[in-house]
């Protein structure tokens, strides 16, 4: 699409948004076009917090589909679009009802920790939700011993490390996106880049987390890089994220592993979609209310954490 069409498009947007007094809401990871018609941009835990305040009667949630259903569990009374439902997670798809029953069943005494990576009808059967800006927080806060993490072996596997009297549980699932990020995808960058500073997301491999100079949730990222001296930096999350980073830092040479990682269910949403989702109020997001009622309790837990 030409420039001064995706301008047309974007202006299209923002004035069906006013009509409808919509929010548009979006994750770091959706494309550059697409964060620069949203009212915020952030991570799954910041926008779980602003799906829960807005005061819009229609949200408009560019994401990946669980995303758009915790708008929906935390504000039922709101429409909630998605602008299209095909847009999953591989991730969330690792970990099913069926199977956390299962695990209960294996450790009667375990509390069910789940990141904010799941569906709505994973969410019901935790205690409580965590995001990878506050996992390590809600793991040691979380009561008892013994603690089920899922779906997330990596981001469970980075804070078990630091955790004492907890034993953790993992759940063998894993972001292909983030396991795709390697020492050697790395390093690749690094040959050409000596200087640079290798900050990843806690999703990635342990082996990269471990060599990493800062490891950190998408939002910790962007704030680390933003307030570093440093001037260039390899940035190990998906390549959306830059489109922020650049904007916060503008100073600051910012490089990506090679391969470049890039999650294509998140790419899913377009201008088009997000136009066509606005003007005829679709796709409707709705949790079944029995469901509802349970995710959002273990949502809110996660939320009012003190
Ligand atoms: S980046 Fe990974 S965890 Fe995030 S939406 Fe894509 S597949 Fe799911």
């Amino acid at each position: 699409m030409e420039n001064s069409e995706i301008r047309e498009l974007q202006e299209a947007i923002l004035r069906l948004k006013e009509e409808k007094k919509a929010i548009i809401l979006a994750h770091y990871y959706q494309r550059p076009e697409v964060q620069d018609i949203a009212d915020f941009v952030g991570d799954s835990l910041e926008l779980s917090r602003m799906a829960a305040s807005a005061p819009h009667p229609m949200i408009l949630f560019c994401g990946v589909t669980f995303m758009a259903e915790i708008a929906k569990t935390l504000s039922p009374t709101k429409t909630v679009l998605t602008p299209y439902p095909g847009a999953g997670c591989i991730l969330a798809d690792m970990a099913l009802p069926e199977e956390i029953q299962e695990a209960r069943a294996l450790h009667p005494g375990a509390s069910v920790v789940a990141y904010v990576n799941t569906h709505a009808r994973v969410k019901a059967l935790a205690d409580i939700i965590c995001t990878s800006a506050n996992a390590r927080e809600v793991m040691e806060k979380t009561p008892g011993e013994e603690i089920i993490f899922l779906p997330d072996r990596n981001l469970g596997a980075y804070h078990a490390r630091s955790l004492k009297n907890k034993k953790v549980i993992l759940w063998d699932g894993y972001c292909p996106v983030h396991q795709s990020i390697t020492t050697e995808s790395i390093e690749r960058v690094r040959e050409k880049h000596p200087q640079a500073l290798v900050v990843v997301h806690p999703e990635c491999p342990p082996e990269v987390t471990e060599r990493a100079d800062f490891v950190g949730s998408t939002s910790q990222l962007v704030g680390f890089i933003a307030n570093s001296r440093e001037k260039s930096f390899i940035v190990g999350t998906e390549e959306g994220t830059l489109h922020q980073m650049a904007k916060k830092a503008p100073d600051k040479e910012l490089l990506l592993p090679d391969p470049v990682p890039t999650c294509h269910q998140m790419k899913m949403i377009t201008l088009e979609r997000v136009h066509k989702a606005l003007r005829e109020e679709v796709y409707k997001v709705e949790v079944e209310e029995g469901i509802r009622i349970q995710a959002e309790k273990a949502i809110r837990r996660m939320l009012e954490l003190k």
